[in-house]
């Protein structure tokens, strides 16, 4: 019987206009440590409610796929709940093209200085007062705890990466968001588990998985679905928020 080595929850598998789910974020787990996989607000609630047990300072890192803000809009709240709570800095991973805007196009508006309680002054900030940054690299893995983690550009709007994610001899690839690109699908294909979207427009079209080998179809989990899709009708399991898989 094969060991299970990867855990994945699904803490959200909504799209960015959903009324019934979070936002697509995924906690991967392996030998007691954890990754948060993008980080939509109100993570820490979203956490809670995953019913996982799992807390903002229980991650070794976060991965961020793409600054569209269903997927990073809760970076603020990561920033300062460790730096004002934890005490220390939030390791964040993404390519460098996700790094480029991060700061200067997203976070500084909210992040940029800080007041003194008793002086009512205000200092400067840079994102590496709050985040101990690591850049990803489309030519090798970058190791953290017992994770390597590879990542390949998809096609979207803005700078977006999918991942694989390596542990204990298991992989995982998450799509995260793209058109329908196969060689995108066969790259992810190489994991044991294979979480992919389907969305309109320039989403993959969900009969564009639909039609892929049912022995890739059967390692594949849905997300970052819209509301109306039916799940009960789908060729490929779609995955519920707050469902556990091992691989
Ligand atoms: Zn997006």
């Amino acid at each position: 019987m094969a060991v299970s080595r990867l855990t994945v929850i699904a803490l959200g598998v909504g799209d960015a206009f959903s009324a019934l789910h979070y936002s697509s974020c995924v906690a991967v787990g392996a030998a007691g440590a954890w990754l948060l996989i993008d980080c939509p607000h109100p993570i820490r609630k979203i956490l809670r409610e995953s019913g996982s047990g799992l807390d903002l300072g229980d991650f070794a890192g976060t991965i961020l796929t793409h600054l569209h803000a269903d997927h990073a809009s809760g970076l603020e709240g990561l920033g300062y709940f460790s730096h004002f709570v934890l005490g220390r800095r939030a390791r964040l991973l993404a390519h460098p093209d996700v790094l480029a805007e991060a700061w200067s196009g997203h976070l500084a508006a909210g992040m940029r200085q800080l007041m003194s309680a008793e002086s009512r002054t205000v200092s400067a900030r840079r994102m590496e007062d709050y985040f101990d940054v690591g850049e990803l690299s489309e030519d090798r893995a970058l190791t953290l705890g017992p994770f390597a983690i590879e990542c390949r550009r998809t096609i979207h709007h803005v700078p977006t990466t999918a991942l694989r994610i390596r542990a204990e001899g298991r992989a995982l690839g998450y799509s995260a968001d793209t058109a329908f690109d196969p060689a995108l699908i066969a790259w992810l294909g190489e994991a044991d588990l294979v979480l992919h979207e389907t969305n309109y427009g320039v989403h993959t079209p969900y009969a564009k998985l639909a039609a892929l080998p049912a022995a890739l179809r059967a390692r594949m989990r849905l997300i970052h679905y819209p509301d109306d899709f039916d799940v009960t009708a789908s060729a490929i399991t779609a995955l519920r928020q707050g469902e556990r898989l091992e691989c």
